[in-house]
């Protein structure tokens, strides 16, 4: 895990009080009160569970699996490049691609197809017809190129997480 920073000034100027609760402190200094927040999900910390010493904030682990760095590297691959782990975008249950055959997974829970790469539904790659293409009526298959990789903020702000 890289450092942790602080999620709304980016700064590592920070002190862990307690397994997962985090102090900001140019945050506190500049809000003139104390910034605690979670280092799991990244949200501030409720202010009514000072007792508990574990994130009490809905879908914590959840946004922590999502927001983490960890990403498949297999150059073989054809979701290189894409974090370790997905949202469903229909029913946000977390979802992990073996990194074999293509980009395309089925949710085991919802039975949603996405594509783990951009996150759309039943994705065939960016299409680019050409002109020669168009005449044919036809694809072929050099003119399908990869989608692009999404990252999981938009996943994350999309679902409300
Ligand atoms: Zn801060
Ligand atoms: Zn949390
Ligand atoms: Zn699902
Ligand atoms: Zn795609």
């Amino acid at each position: 895990m890289n450092v942790p920073k602080c999620p709304i000034c980016q700064q590592s100027d920070i002190g862990i009080l307690d397994g997962q609760l985090a102090v900001c402190r140019s945050c506190s200094k500049s809000k003139r009160c104390v910034f605690q927040f979670c280092l799991a999900c990244q949200r501030e910390w409720p202010h009514n569970s000072s007792t508990t010493k574990s994130c009490t904030l809905p879908n914590c682990a959840l946004r922590a699996a999502l927001l983490s760095d960890t990403k498949i590297s297999d150059p073989q691959s054809s979701v290189r490049g894409c974090p370790y782990f997905r949202a469903c975008p229909g029913c946000k249950a977390l979802l992990t691609h073996n990194g074999r055959g293509c980009p395309n997974i089925v949710c085991p829970h919802c039975g949603r197809h996405i594509c783990f790469r951009c996150l759309r539904e039943r994705c065939f790659g960016e299409i680019n017809i050409g002109a020669f293409a168009l005449l044919r009526r036809s694809f072929i298959l050099d003119d399908v190129s990869p989608c692009r990789v999404v990252d999981n903020k938009q996943n994350l702000t999309v679902l409300g997480l």
